[in-house]
């Protein structure tokens, strides 16, 4: 058997488990789906995915998220953007944060209004990391030039008299607050190792420990 057809065998058995009882199942096949990123990004795996965002677990919905993030322009279809969109106002805030690293790592395709003004609105989340995530998606997408325009006709729209880089920021591990182009600097700074308040693990990235916490 060739490699390809080595994948798509993975695949077709990944796919079968999403719709496994089990939850625990569906999740750990959206993580898998996830690992193999961009190769298992054929259009019947991200609709299942799209299906899975929508499962009665939040584990389930929350892997699902990473899986299309980790698939990125890939995964962009403007179906996986809506029901992403819809993710932002999940019950779950591990579910609407990896919505909002999902749509900034799905480049220029959901730099679209909606996607902006849904992220906009997250950035008031009651969920610190939430707000952080919803934050840094804006950010990543305004690194894109013509993306930027758009961002900054958004803001400019709902009232906001910044552009992007001047936006209103809360750290999301201590009482910092500051804007949007100081926060990285703020981050290397004071919080380049975060420590696990339960283990005492160390991290060098908000991501990383971000995936401990919710492991
Ligand atoms: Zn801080
Ligand atoms: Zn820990």
């Amino acid at each position: 058997m060739g490699e390809k057809a080595a994948t798509s065998e993975v695949i077709n058995r990944l796919i079968s488990a999403l719709g496994d009882s089990d939850k625990n199942i569906r999740s750990s096949a959206c993580e898998a789906l996830g690992k193999m990123g961009e190769k298992a990004a054929t259009s019947e795996v991200i609709n299942r995915l799209i299906i899975a965002l929508a499962d009665s677990d939040s584990r389930v919905r929350l892997s699902a998220c990473q899986a299309l993030g980790k698939m990125g322009e890939k995964a962009a279809t403007s179906e996986a953007i809506n029901r992403l969109i819809s993710a932002l106002g999940d019950s779950d805030n591990d579910v609407r944060f990896y919505a909002c690293e999902a749509l900034g790592k799905m480049g220029e395709k959901a730099a679209t209004s909606e996607v902006m003004n849904g992220l906009v609105n997250t950035m008031a989340d009651k969920d610190r990391q939430v707000r952080f995530s919803a934050c840094r998606a804006i950010e990543k997408m305004g690194q894109n030039a013509v993306t930027n325009d758009v961002i900054d006709q958004i803001l400019l729209d709902r009232g906001f008299k910044n552009d992007i880089k001047s936006l209103p920021i809360d750290c999301s591990f201590c009482q910092w607050t500051g804007v949007l182009n100081n926060y990285q600097e703020h981050l290397d700074e004071h919080h380049s190792n975060s420590t696990c308040e339960y283990c005492g693990e160390e991290f060098n990235s908000i991501n990383k420990y971000k995936e401990h916490k919710i492991s």
